[in-house]
């Protein structure tokens, strides 16, 4: 009921507050938004609603408010000056298989357009390092874990909030350590309690090619998804020229937009690696700053959010929030 009347009483003014802050032209905002993981249900262990039905929701709202783009006309659009208002694209990074799955038939039935941005190295049958951590943490049949040997602490693991907390600080402590050391670590993790992992969770060439024939963007993630700040230039090049092959070898098509992996401006990227991403061929490249991009921004550093929100009045709130926001790029 209260989705009812917010949606019915404050659809109009919320529409007008987004047209006067994202009106059309060359004072226009390009929001586009973030997506990982769709999944059928909420993960309990990760303890986030990205679950099929809120994706629903806010694909829903976006179709319905906003003006959703596919991101290589929205860029072009935007350096020319005509955008329409309330411009919106849709992205989703690393290649879930659910992407393919689960998030392609939604994005069909309100009729719009996404970008995924894939990291080759895992597709057919790899998984991501965090996931191998994560799948290791639902299934490790243990109260306690002590990884003190390994300078990965000591935690309990006897409830589920337990578990998730302990998660969460060797994601955190595993994230910034040097490629092959967090390697070392997780192998060294996975032998000390051996358990089964799954080998669906990241798309196919098959699926890749599906969300293409769609009609979808697929978009350049490096190989490995590695933090490219530390990374040497010729190993960032190598990253991202070989995925971009990857992938224009799958789809037989030109993938002209990337993703810097985790995103953060300084933190995860560096000024270089933009000259690196122009001479590789790319229009544009996405980050994880947050806010919504102007004309004159460079296209090389698009700023995302996520809008997660499962009612229409606080999702309208976050996208305007959004759009006022100054984005920190490098
Ligand atoms: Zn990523």
């Amino acid at each position: 009921m209260t989705e009812f009347i917010n949606r019915n009483l404050l659809s109009f003014p919320l529409k007008t507050i987004t047209s006067s802050l994202s009106p059309a032209g060359k004072n226009a905002r390009l929001s586009i938004s973030i997506y990982h993981r769709v999944q059928e249900e909420d993960d309990e262990l990760l303890g986030i609603s990205a679950n099929a039905t809120s994706f629903d929701l806010h694909i829903k709202y976006l179709a319905e408010y906003f003006n959703v783009l596919p991101l290589h006309e929205a860029v072009q659009r935007l350096q020319n000056g005509t955008l329409p208002s309330r411009a919106a694209c849709i992205t989703f990074d690393d290649g879930y298989a659910d992407n393919a799955e689960i998030a392609l038939p939604i994005l069909q039935k309100y009729g719009v357009s996404a970008t995924f941005f894939v990291a080759t190295g895992f597709i057919n049958g790899g998984i991501m390092w965090n996931d191998v951590v994560i799948e290791w943490m639902r299934r490790v049949p243990v109260d306690s874990l002590d990884l003190i040997e390994m300078d990965l602490g000591k935690y309990e693991t006897n409830t589920l909030s337990q578990r998730r907390e302990a998660l969460c600080s060797l994601i955190n402590t595993l994230k910034y350590l040097p490629f092959e050391i967090r390697k070392q670590k997780i192998d060294q993790l996975c032998s000390l309690i051996p358990v089964s992992l799954p080998d669906n969770l990241m798309m196919t060439s098959e699926q890749i090619m599906k969300l293409h024939r769609a009609g979808m963007g697929i978009g350049g993630h490096t190989t490995n998804h590695p933090i490219l700040a530390r990374l040497t230039n010729e190993a960032v090049y190598s990253e991202i020229a070989e995925n971009k092959e990857t992938l224009e070898h799958i789809i037989n098509s030109p993938v002209r937009l990337f993703a810097y992996p985790n995103g953060k401006p300084n933190q995860d990227y560096l000024p270089d690696h933009l000259e690196i991403i122009k001479s590789l061929g790319f229009d544009a490249a996405c980050t994880t700053a947050k806010g919504a991009a102007k004309k004159g921004c460079d296209v090389y550093q698009l700023p995302r959010f996520t809008p997660w929100a499962n009612d229409y009045l606080k999702f309208m709130l976050h996208m305007s929030r959004n759009m006022i926001r100054n984005v920190d790029v490098v």
